[in-house]
């Protein structure tokens, strides 16, 4: 079955829910949104192609709640509240099936943290779904990445290397993602990788103790060197500090599960960094969260990321510059 561009914006439209600050949403030439007085507005992009950013296979359903869930990371890594997104859908055909699939994950996710759709583009091409979201925090309030201190300690939330774990097994033909699997870590990681979960809330509640947060999309060395290059600081790490799940151990041993831990994205974790006074109240957190929250290193003076590696043969600090 195929759709006319307006019968399949019809179908999108049907499943968006309502929210006071949307003036005009879907239907007109552009939204219009009030926002709340005297709140900065938080904007971000973010595009996922087929083949590129996930495997041609990946299920409707999971592609829907991946291409909200990187964009409301992006959010969460500045504690900031989302509100609205819009959605440009380039599809190679209008297939009905999956249209409603997609829409079925991506409103998951969107009404669980009550974002609402506005508005959008529809074209006919190679499958990319690119989200605009927009979020909103009081002046002064955002996580930025430049604003880590000396002393402070490095923290991340979750389990680290899981969806690089499952993107490896893929490409090993060990692991399927158009299909769940009955293996109970097999499934752990392919969960990983196709339904990543935004610590939007984490996110919220760092506002009042981190100095300075990234989310984990291009992997921990990559993405804490964003902060240290940005503060002016160096991140030391110590690798046997990482938080690594059990299923990631389990199918890819220690030193695989490290490497994925260190270097591997899409986890889509929040890493941020905290004064060690506030060591107590992290703790707090992660269990009024039901959240791990892991201390994984400390800022000091100089620059880059530094992994202390136990392995290492002069027992010093492995060096990784960070990707530009
Ligand atoms: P225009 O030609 O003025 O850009 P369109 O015909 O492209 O308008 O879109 C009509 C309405 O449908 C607009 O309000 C637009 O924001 C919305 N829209 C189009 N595609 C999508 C989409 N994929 N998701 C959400 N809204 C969409
Ligand atoms: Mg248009």
């Amino acid at each position: 079955m195929s759709l006319a561009e307006f019968a399949l914006i019809d179908r999108i439209l049907a499943r968006t829910t309502a929210r006071a600050d949307v003036v005009l949403g879907i239907g007109d030439d552009a939204a219009l949104l009030q926002p709340r007085a005297g709140e900065q507005l938080v904007i971000t992009t973010d595009t996922l192609n087929s083949g590129v950013h996930f495997p041609v296979e990946t299920p409707a359903y999971d592609i829907g709640w991946k291409t909200l869930a990187v964009n409301l990371s992006d959010l969460a890594a500045m504690g900031a509240r989302p509100a609205w997104c819009t959605l440009a859908l380039s599809l190679p055909d209008a297939d009905a099936d999956w249209i409603e699939a997609f829409a079925d994950g991506f409103f998951a996710l969107a009404d669980e943290h009550d974002i609402v759709l506005v508005g959008g583009d529809t074209t006919r091409g190679p499958l990319s779904l690119s989200v605009t979201a927009l979020g909103q925090v009081a002046p002064g309030q955002a996580l930025r990445r430049d604003r880590a201190q000396l002393g402070d300690d490095i923290w991340v939330s979750g389990t680290l290397g899981d969806a690089a774990g499952a993107l490896r097994l893929w490409q090993q033909n060990r692991l399927k993602v158009a299909v769940a699997t009955l293996l109970s870590d097999d499934e752990t990681l392919r969960e990983r990788l196709l339904r990543p979960i935004p610590r939007v809330t984490l996110g919220l509640r760092l506002r009042a103790y981190a100095h300075a947060a990234v989310d984990i999309s291009d992997g921990l060395l990559s993405d804490l060197g964003h902060i240290a290059a940005r503060s002016g600081v160096r991140a030391e790490v110590e690798a046997d500090a990482l938080p690594i799940s059990s299923a990631l151990r389990e199918q890819l041993g220690r030193e695989g599960a490290r490497d994925c831990a260190l270097r591997g994205g899409d986890d889509y974790e929040l890493c941020f960094t905290v004064a060690p006074s506030q060591r107590d109240a992290i703790h707090a957190l992660s269990a009024s969260l039901g959240l791990p929250l892991t201390r994984i290193g400390r800022i000091v003076e100089g620059e880059g990321v530094h992994c202390a590696d136990a392995d290492a043969t002069d027992g010093g600090y492995q060096h990784f510059s960070e990707r530009r």
